[in-house]
């Protein structure tokens, strides 16, 4: 049977340290505030914004709510980003995505000041990772390497290869492997031969957005295989990018849906707003 990577009890491991953290900084007279933006009422954006409410109260952070209406203009959001970003009180700004379509979300993620941008998706943040320099991680990668690190999953010098390229998930994951010494390969829809190439990971990261299409003949025997995807399945069950039933046999260490990935993401989230406060 494979290690099954457990991001439910990591991601309390570091909320909590993240909670140590917020109440020594308390003691020397500095709060950690998180701003929240969320333009329109997506059910699953709600869920989201909740459980990042949540996570804040848990960990002793302030957390401010901006619950905008759907048809709210860019300039608005503009405005409401920068007087965020002059407000000395507040850490971290987060605007809850996806925004309705007349917003430019590019430009949103560029108005946040690049010293509060606890998502890690301002240019400046992905810039700073690409060249080595300290800047904040966007939180889904940042929680996938402390899962690795935190099973005692060596990086350097394996085979990682990522499926997806995208700005939030897959490329920040590339430049992650990358800083940890794996030998990173990233695919995507164009890809020739996938299984080819992802039968040659020994780490193999699927955010491919596509329930269940990894199943073992795209997974190297003894492979570490982590699953980004989440969907609903048929049955309104949670399903991730990986066969998990068909692949397990045949890994060395997998992450389940649910339970994997997905808690790691907001207790990354908390772990960059502590750390803004040294910024
Ligand atoms: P995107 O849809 O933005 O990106 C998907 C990527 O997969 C693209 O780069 C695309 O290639 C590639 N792709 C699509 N089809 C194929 C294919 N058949 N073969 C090879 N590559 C393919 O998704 P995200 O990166 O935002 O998210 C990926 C998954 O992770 C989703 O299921 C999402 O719900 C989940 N997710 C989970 C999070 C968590 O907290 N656990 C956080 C964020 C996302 P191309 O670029 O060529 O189009």
């Amino acid at each position: 049977m494979p290690q099954i990577i457990d991001g439910k009890a990591i991601s309390a491991q570091i909320k909590d340290e993240v909670k140590e953290r917020v109440a020594e900084l308390a003691a020397q007279g500095k709060k950690v505030c998180l701003a929240v933006i969320q333009v329109g009422n997506d059910p699953a954006s709600s869920v989201y914004v909740g459980n990042k409410k949540k996570a804040c109260a848990y960990v002793g952070m302030e957390s401010l709510a901006y619950e905008l209406a759907e048809e709210t203009t860019q300039e608005a959001l503009l405005d409401l980003i920068r007087e965020l970003n002059a407000k000395e009180e507040v850490n971290g700004i987060l605007v809850q995505l996806p925004l309705p379509k007349h917003i430019d979300e590019d430009e949103v993620i560029r108005a946040i000041d690049p010293k509060k941008d606890v998502d890690g998706f301002h240019p400046q943040s992905v810039g700073a990772l690409c060249i080595g320099q300290p800047g904040f991680v966007s939180c889904t990668p940042a929680g996938i390497i402390q899962l690795l690190k935190r099973s005692g999953i060596e990086i350097a010098g394996k085979e990682c290869v990522v499926i997806g390229r995208s700005n939030i998930v897959g490329k920040p994951m590339a430049l992650l492997l990358l800083r940890e010494n794996g030998t990173v390969t990233v695919c995507h829809s164009r890809t020739k031969d996938l299984k080819e190439v992802t039968k040659r990971a020994d780490i193999l990261v699927a955010a491919v957005g596509k329930p269940k299409m990894i199943t073992r003949e795209y997974v190297k025997e003894g492979a570490v295989v982590i699953d980004v995807g989440i969907h609903r399945n048929e049955n309104n069950k949670l399903c991730g990018d990986v066969d998990y039933e068909d692949v397990a046999p045949v890994c060395s260490a997998i992450t389940p849906v649910p339970g994997g990935v997905g808690p790691m993401t907001i207790a990354m989230l908390m772990y960059n707003c502590a750390n803004s406060v040294s910024r």
